[in-house]
């Protein structure tokens, strides 16, 4: 079910990386070839100085499974409007349901028919075996189903909005990332499609965390205004940048935050949280869509593995109730190693990133200058010990995955 009229065909560049590779690799090989040659081509990210001069660069390494410890480019680097239209349709047995959302959820144990009750926005009533709640960040069946985690939203202090600008050559094949004093940061990234894709994160604080944290009730063009407002003196290409949001028709605006909630099913296991409703890491740890993938995985491997079994010990041909405890307290163990992973953020993150003052943009910039030229200069190879390592405990991790059969063979 989609709250949207059809597939959201919008959204800026996402990443896919180790175990979620894999997955693709194993199930959807032909998905994998055809979003590899998707992928937006950015060569590389740049880190610019006050001047609009490059300060530090990152190119692209070109092994997405252990990339995010050297290029915050990754290989398997994707416009997340590409990628949603590449996911194939389900057979005739799959309804699609447009334009309507999750109202009202009763859980078995208080619904008549024993099974999960669900209200629609539309008024139409239906029950269910099981409900997944893949409905992102600010999830409704979290907050329908889940009563003791309404705090899950852990914001990290930071504002996000996204948007595409006209393509223009001096924005040439890297991302550029560009510092401006009160934690405000413009990054550029130009995509495969003759365009920008724009960025303006700010940190929010004591002059403005009251207009921020307002943005949810806020229209677009609302939001526009207020980022105009504080992005105005920023300098290097923000008139153009600025500019370019006001005219632009996919902009959208986010809290940046991660949900942390301690289990992801209720107890029978009928109601499920997967992705970013469940376990989101937030855009800054680039792992958002490589947890949903894992999570969708190893939810449908271990309800199809507990659902044959069902049926293989029943006297029927098939049980007159399905137990779903099992699967989901498997997909629990098996999915949080995973997901504390994905959350797993530079401590700092992402304050450390944006300075609040010119003298902090500098620090940075040196830190990064130095990291950058770690990476690339010969010493680097004084250090591959410590990369293999990490490389090693990267493979180790994506080892950890099971494989599931889902068509008998
Ligand atoms: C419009 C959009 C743009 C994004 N852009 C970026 C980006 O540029 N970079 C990045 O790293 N990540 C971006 N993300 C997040 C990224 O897609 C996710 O982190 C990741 O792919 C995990 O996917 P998910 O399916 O769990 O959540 P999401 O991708 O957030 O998908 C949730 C889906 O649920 C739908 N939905 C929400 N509420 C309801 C409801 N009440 N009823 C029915 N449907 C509902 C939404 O329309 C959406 O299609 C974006 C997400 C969205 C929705």
């Amino acid at each position: 079910m989609q709250r949207a009229p059809d597939r959201i065909s919008f959204g800026q560049q996402i990443d896919l990386r180790g175990a979620g590779v894999k997955i693709l690799q194993k199930e959807f090989s032909e998905l994998l070839k055809e979003i590899k040659e998707a992928t937006t081509d950015e060569a590389g990210f740049n880190f610019l100085d006050q001047k609009g001069n490059v300060a530090a660069t990152f190119p692209v390494q070109k092994d997405n499974v252990d990339s995010y410890l050297t290029s915050p480019t990754s290989d398997i680097e994707i416009l997340r409007g590409n990628l949603s239209p590449k996911y194939k349709r389900g057979g005739t047995k799959v309804q699609y349901i447009y334009e309507d959302s999750v109202d009202k959820i009763l859980e078995p144990s208080v619904s008549p028919s024993g099974k999960v009750h669900v209200t629609l926005a539309s008024g139409i009533q239906k029950d269910y075996d099981i409900v997944v709640g893949a409905d992102g960040m600010r999830s409704s069946i979290r907050r329908l189903a889940f009563k003791e985690s309404q705090d899950a939203l852990k914001s990290l202090g930071q504002y996000t909005s996204y948007f595409t600008i006209p393509y223009e050559p001096e924005d040439g094949t890297f991302a550029s990332w560009f510092n401006a004093p009160l934690g405000r940061c413009i990054l550029l990234r130009p995509d495969n499609a003759g365009c920008t894709r724009a960025y303006l994160s700010i940190m929010a604080s004591d002059s403005n965390r009251k207009v921020l944290e307002n943005y949810h009730s806020l229209s677009t063009a609302e939001q526009k205004k207020m980022l105009r407002a504080l992005f105005e003196d920023s300098g290097w290409k923000t008139g153009r940048v600025l500019r370019g949001m006001q005219a632009s028709n996919d902009f959208y605006m986010q809290e940046v935050a991660q949900v942390k909630i301690p289990t992801w099913s209720t107890s029978n296991g009928q109601i499920v949280l997967l992705g970013d409703a469940g376990y989101c890491p937030s855009p800054i740890s680039g792992m958002g869509t490589t947890l949903a993938v894992v999570g969708a995985y190893i939810l449908a491997g271990e309800l199809v593995t507990s659902i044959r079994a069902q049926i293989a010990n029943s006297q029927d041909k098939m049980p007159k109730k399905l137990d779903f405890s099992e699967s989901a307290r498997l997909y629990e163990i098996k999915m949080r190693p995973f997901v504390e992973k994905g959350q797993a953020i530079i401590p700092g993150a992402p304050a450390i990133a944006n300075p609040m003052t010119s003298w902090g943009i500098e620090v940075l910039l040196r830190v990064v200058g130095v990291v950058s030229w770690l990476s690339r200069s010969r010493i680097a190879k004084l250090f591959s010990w410590v990369g293999s390592f990490f490389a090693s405990k990267e493979k180790e991790w994506d080892d950890k995955l099971d494989r599931y059969e889902f068509v008998k063979r």
